[in-house]
């Protein structure tokens, strides 16, 4: 339970889903934990847990996000974990849901690590970890054209920077989940006219019968962030439960 001693993480939308499961086991491990999100009233349910701090944050908001870089200062570990998943094909897309799916999935990543960076820079190295997707990455399903193009732009964006600091003491990875189990899986389940059948579509596409828990996702971010991953960087690494077979 000492993975991550003395080691300073924050995680972005950290209030629900794979982030909360993130930073609930950075701070098992025993990392301090800085949880941000948007979501006061969610973040509120972790402050204090194992140490968590929590600050809300609104990934969308660069001076907010820079403000919070400045007031924080560096950090050891960056999990960049915020995104949102548009359903539709091309046709169901508008530009704003386009432009939404890249400012939230990408934009965001590039303004934090941006802010933070030079600070992780100045203090001898750090770890970056970004959340994409199998989705785009991998593999296509329907109706996820502005999602699987941004978290493309993700794997991207990670390997263009591991390269760029792997010799300041930077590691840069990105983690592509299968289908989790999180409250807006419940919501994009909910919004089928028959959500039963759109949950058991959303298992049989899972080689292994059955959705992940956000928890069993987070070992793989504990592992990609703490010194077991050492001489790792650059990787798009998959934990997919068999979907990109
Ligand atoms: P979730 O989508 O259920 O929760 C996301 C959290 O993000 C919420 O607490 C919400 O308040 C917060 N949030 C939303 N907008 C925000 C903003 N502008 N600024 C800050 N926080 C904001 O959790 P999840 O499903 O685990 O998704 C987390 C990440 O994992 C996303 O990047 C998503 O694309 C990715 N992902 C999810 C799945 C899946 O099947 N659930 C699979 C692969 C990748």
């Amino acid at each position: 339970a000492d993975r991550l001693k003395g080691k300073l993480a924050l995680v972005t939308a950290a209030a629900a889903g794979m982030g909360r499961a993130a930073a609930l086991a950075f701070a098992r491990e025993g990392a301090q934990v800085i949880a941000t999100d948007i979501n006061a009233g969610l973040l509120k349910e972790i402050e204090g847990k194992d140490g968590i701090r929590t600050t809300v944050l609104d990934m969308l908001d660069e001076k907010a996000v820079n403000a919070f870089a400045e007031k924080t200062g560096a950090v050891n570990i960056l999990f960049n974990c915020a995104g949102w998943v548009h359903q539709g094909s091309l046709l169901d897309c508008t530009l704003a849901d386009w432009d939404r799916s890249f400012n939230l999935n990408v934009r965001s990543m590039f303004v934090m690590t941006k802010a933070m960076l030079p600070r992780m820079i100045d203090k001898g190295g750090g770890v970056i970890l970004n959340m994409a997707s199998v989705l785009g990455t991998e593999k296509a399903a329907p109706n996820r054209l502005a999602y699987a193009a941004s978290k493309a732009a993700v794997a991207g964006f990670t390997r263009a920077l591991a390269i760029d600091h792997v010799k300041q003491g930077i590691r840069v990875n990105c983690v592509c989940p299968g289908t989790v189990d999180t409250p807006s899986l419940g919501d994009r389940i909910n919004a089928f006219a028959d959500p039963a059948q759109a949950r058991k579509d959303f298992i049989a596409r899972q080689p292994m019968g059955r959705l992940a828990t956000a928890e069993e996702i987070a070992e793989t971010f504990v592992y990609l962030v703490s010194e077991e991953s050492s001489f790792m960087t650059g990787q798009a690494v998959f934990v997919d439960g068999g979907m990109s077979l």
